[in-house]
């Protein structure tokens, strides 16, 4: 067991912090954030070696380590959250789905250019009556002529506004065991895309309509029963989002720090009060805690794919951590803290939604308890609903 990262690692998180600052800056407030992933975070990063990280050489990819893609995310983020997600778009989600499971004229057509930083994707899962209860999406695909025909909705798409191609998940006929996806180019016939909402954070999420739209059938990704195949590749997206909360406790933590040592109030500089001590210390203790569990299961691969439990235990800490850590760090800065420009609102305001997107805590609770009732009393069976078609 090593509880410390390489030199190798070290020297990883260090040379993308400097870049990140070096090329997009530190972000101060909240008004100095991007709205949506600027292109040139996107080509920045795969030009410097940052895109596929954890994918093979031969999928373009740069042949390392998953713990080094979320060591390289965690970095990143707390310097620039938006470079962050600009860094997860190139590492997980939909790259890892088509990676995975792509025909390699998919991967020369869609991934090639996601890596090298020129196009951006995006995954439409969640469906306004689907959201959990994923297994329950009702975005139809039916063959036809050499097409596949879509009809359906999505909600919540992340890059919504901005994808240039979308890797949506369907089904082929009725029933659980009939789900895969279909790669949909922004452009196509019958697809529409409306981003005119968004999320209490300010980023824009899509709602995305499928009337009639018809794709190629090589747009195919995942055939019909491919919806567990699909979920083990979506273990990867769910590590990203938990070192993305995890960057953005430990950015909030430091605000706090500074804000604590240098705001006097009773003739006192704030972190002299043993009770913001305290404060600061239990913060510190929920980040790293929440860090050793995400580090294992970034570890603990099988075959490149973390395990479900520990997936699920990391991303969980990490959502914790990141949002009750950004939660403390604005009560620290008081008024400051709560006035609607400032970087800890955001902070909080962001992690507040990783505590839903890739399968809410309660989600991520049912899968710990899944592996743990399965081992205790093999004879009780969880409904098949909630054990197996959960995000
Ligand atoms: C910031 C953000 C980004 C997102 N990005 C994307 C994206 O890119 N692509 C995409 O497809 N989707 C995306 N989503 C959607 C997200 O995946 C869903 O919001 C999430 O899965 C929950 O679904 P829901 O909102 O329909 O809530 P519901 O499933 O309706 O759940 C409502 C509440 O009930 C709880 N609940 C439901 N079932 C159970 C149960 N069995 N036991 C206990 N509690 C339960 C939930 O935990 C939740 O608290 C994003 C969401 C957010 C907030």
């Amino acid at each position: 067991v090593r509880f410390t990262i390489t030199v190798e690692q070290q020297m990883l998180v260090d040379s993308v912090s400097r870049l990140t600052r070096s090329e997009f800056g530190a972000v101060n407030g909240a008004r100095d954030l991007p709205v949506g992933v600027p292109r040139n975070y996107l080509t920045t990063f795969a030009e410097h070696g940052l895109a596929g990280i954890a994918l093979p050489e031969s999928a373009g990819g740069q042949g390392g380590r998953l713990i080094d893609a979320v060591l390289a995310i965690e970095a990143v983020a707390q310097v620039n959250p938006i470079a962050g997600d600009a860094l997860q778009a190139l590492n997980f989600g939909a790259v890892q789905q088509i990676a995975h499971h792509g025909t390699d004229a998919i991967k020369e057509k869609f991934l090639r250019p996601c890596l090298a930083g020129q196009s951006l994707t995006a995954i439409a899962m969640s469906e306004p009556e689907a959201g959990s209860s994923v297994s329950e999406l009702r975005t139809t695909a039916r063959s036809e002529g050499g097409q596949v025909i879509l009809n359906g909705s999505k909600i919540f798409t992340t890059h919504g506004a901005d994808a240039d191609f979308f890797v949506v998940w369907v089904r082929f006929a009725p029933g659980p065991d009939a789900i895969g996806a279909v790669i949909v180019e922004r452009d196509s016939a019958g697809f529409s895309i409306d981003s005119s909402n968004a999320f209490l954070s300010g980023e824009r999420y899509g709602m995305l309509y499928l009337s009639d739209c018809g794709v190629a059938e090589e747009n195919i990704l995942v055939g019909q029963h491919g919806f567990r195949a699909m979920i083990s590749v979506f273990n990867l997206e769910r590590l990203g989002n938990a070192a993305r909360s995890l960057a953005l406790g430990q950015a909030a933590l430091g605000q706090a720090i500074a804000h604590a040592s240098e705001r006097v109030q009773f003739g006192r500089r704030l972190d002299e009060f043993q009770g913001l001590r305290w404060r600061l210390a239990e913060m510190l203790l929920k980040l790293e805690s929440a860090r050793l569990l995400l580090y294992r299961a970034a570890t603990n691969t099988d075959d490149g794919l973390p395990s479900e439990s520990e997936t699920a235990m990391a991303k969980l800490a990490c959502n914790r951590a990141g949002f009750e850590v950004a939660n403390e760090a604005l009560q620290i800065l008081g008024g400051y803290g709560y006035d609607g420009d400032s970087l800890v609102g955001y902070l909080f305001r962001r992690t507040r939604g990783w505590m839903i997107a890739g399968g809410t805590t309660e989600q991520m609770l049912n899968r710990i308890a899944r592996g743990m009732v399965h081992q205790a009393s093999p004879a009780v069976s969880t409904p098949r609903r909630v054990a197996e078609g959960a995000k």
